[in-house]
């Protein structure tokens, strides 16, 4: 392989992952308005409390199996059809990307797991949420502020096209627990936003 066709399969590695990201944020859509998931998807929206701190163990491990598994393994499928169908190596990638999910997923359902993933940290909120990726804030604004929006997982693109991701742009924010040390920092952060 010579270095033009090392740097299109590294291309193509990256484009995998992101169209894993899209069949994740897809199915996560599908699990709010189509009905056959929308009750696995509600065990996964029920696990947590408003601090993102699961609210049992047999909770967090059910939803692990009936909403993260399928999702990872949709994630799986999709990749490596399309690996299959283009026949290219870097396309591959997309597949061992959504098996490492699928790995955690199971893993976690399981109980062998207890680590989650970086948008459902428990703990207090710091960030305003980010605009391109998706950070704690974004996704807590899914669980607790606006569940009909942020339904993205890692980037923002589908939210972007679907306009739920919504602008800070023009908005009135109440802030809730402004005096507290998250209130403050969050209250500085959104004013040096505005001043951009
Ligand atoms: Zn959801
Ligand atoms: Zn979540």
């Amino acid at each position: 392989m010579d270095f033009k066709q090392i740097f299109i399969q590294i291309l193509l590695a990256i484009l995998a992952t992101v169209i894993a990201e899209l069949m994740r944020d897809i199915y996560h859509v599908a699990g709010h308005y189509w009905t056959p998931l929308q009750a696995a998807h509600t065990l996964h929206h029920k696990a947590y409390r408003r601090d993102l701190s699961i609210v049992s163990l047999e909770a967090y491990r059910k939803a692990q199996w009936h909403n993260d598994t399928p999702e990872a393994t949709a994630m799986l499928l999709l990749t490596g059809a399309i690996a299959f169908a283009f026949d290219q190596p870097g396309l591959w990638f997309g597949c061992l990307y959504s098996a490492g999910f699928l790995a955690t997923a199971i893993a976690r359902s399981q109980g062998f797991l207890l680590e989650t993933d970086l948008t459902h940290k428990p703990g207090d909120l710091t960030e305003i949420p980010s605009v391109w990726t998706v950070n704690r804030t974004y996704h807590w604004r899914h669980h607790f502020d606006q569940g009909n929006a942020y339904f993205c997982g890692h980037y923002t693109f589908l939210d972007k096209m679907l306009g739920t991701s919504l602008s800070l742009k023009g908005k009135t924010i109440a802030i809730t627990g402004a005096s507290g040390t998250m209130g403050r920092s969050l209250m500085s952060k959104l004013a040096n936003k505005a001043q951009k």
